[in-house]
């Protein structure tokens, strides 16, 4: 119970798939647990606003397929040409600007945030290949899945105050329905109390096939809860939302872990500047806090230095 709860939830993966040296090689900021009250968009929303206020332009809808990179530059490949009817329908919704065009770009340099996951399943091309430091990195890290079923309840639904609710699964449970997290009672301190509950899966168990659908998960969440706080005090949901981390082509997984067989030094190859123009950030890339926002966030800011020190 305690693995399961410290660990495979916190690291997302399966304790065969953690290094048993280097798996807890992060450490914790200071500080106590928060949650964003506006939700995690209020974040992007602000940087959305700091590249606008900087001339910034932020292209949506654009994947980039290939990045090529020498001593003189980059040039990325895009899925797609960026059409200004696209963007036209996106932009409003991010108000941000957007631009159009063809289907490169090229740069003096990049700053690739790709999601380990990505990296992992090879869908970006690189050429020339990645040095072997960091094809190892690649390679060594392990990209675990923490995925969420969120279950918005009536207002005549009940279940006791607090936020965490642990319990030990069933052998037909499959490995899940461990932790689940309330809204109620923070979102009602906050004034506008929200009957919500986030069932968390994490490891191989939240590595849903296909052929399991969003509906049998609600059915088997909304169950257990039925059996920890009474029928009676559990009716049907009237919203939920199903992640799949595992599978989303734009992540392949949740977050960063280190695998067995890792020599602890693959978060600093995975940082290393390539060829002196690609630049590195994201998560994955952060020796003290991988897997969280604020290490994205303080990679992504070290990145941004580094390349504007060169440039
Ligand atoms: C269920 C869950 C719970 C979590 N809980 C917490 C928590 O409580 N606290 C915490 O700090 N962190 C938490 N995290 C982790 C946190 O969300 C991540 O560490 C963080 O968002 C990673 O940021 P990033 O910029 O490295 O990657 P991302 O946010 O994944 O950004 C990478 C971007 O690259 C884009 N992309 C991918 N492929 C391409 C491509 N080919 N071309 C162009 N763009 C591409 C993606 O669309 C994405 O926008 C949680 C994560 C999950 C899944």
């Amino acid at each position: 119970m305690q693995v399961e709860s410290n660990i495979v939830q916190d690291y997302a993966a399966d304790p065969a798939k953690l290094s048993l040296n280097w798996f807890d090689d992060d450490d914790e900021m200071a500080g106590g647990d928060s949650i964003v009250a506006q939700g995690y968009s209020a974040v992007v929303d602000y940087l959305v606003g700091v590249v606008k206020s900087k001339g910034g332009k932020i292209a949506l809808g654009a994947p980039v397929t290939a990045i090529t990179y020498n001593s003189g530059g980059v040039t990325l490949t895009l899925a797609r040409p960026r059409t200004a009817t696209f963007l036209a329908l996106l932009a409003p919704q991010i108000g941000a600007e957007v631009t159009a065009g063809g289907t490169e770009y090229a740069a003096p340099f990049a700053i690739v945030t790709l999601p380990l996951g990505v990296l992992k399943a090879k869908t970006v091309k690189f050429t020339p290949k990645l040095p072997g430091a960091k094809a190892n990195a690649i390679a060594k890290l392990g990209m675990g899945t923490l995925n969420k079923v969120v279950l918005q309840f009536p207002p005549a639904s009940s279940w006791p105050d607090g936020n965490w609710f642990e319990r030990m699964p069933l052998q037909s449970d499959k490995g899940r329905w461990r932790e689940f997290f309330s809204l109620r009672t923070i979102t009602r301190a906050a004034g506008a109390e929200q009957p919500i509950i986030v069932a968390f899966n994490a490891g191989s168990p939240a590595e849903y096939p296909a052929s399991t659908s969003d509906a049998a998960l609600v059915t088997a969440a909304v169950n257990t809860l039925r059996a920890m706080f009474g029928a009676a005090n559990i009716p049907e949901p009237v919203q939920t939302w199903v992640t799949r981390w595992h599978s989303d082509p734009y992540s392949f997984g949740s977050y960063s872990s280190v695998q067995p067989g890792a020599k602890g030094r693959e978060r600093a190859d995975l940082a290393a500047t390539t060829a002196g123009r690609l630049f590195w950030a994201g998560e994955a890339t952060h020796q003290r806090v991988p897997a969280t926002v604020q290490g994205a966030w303080l990679s992504g800011a070290a990145a941004a230095a580094a390349a504007a020190a060169a440039f």
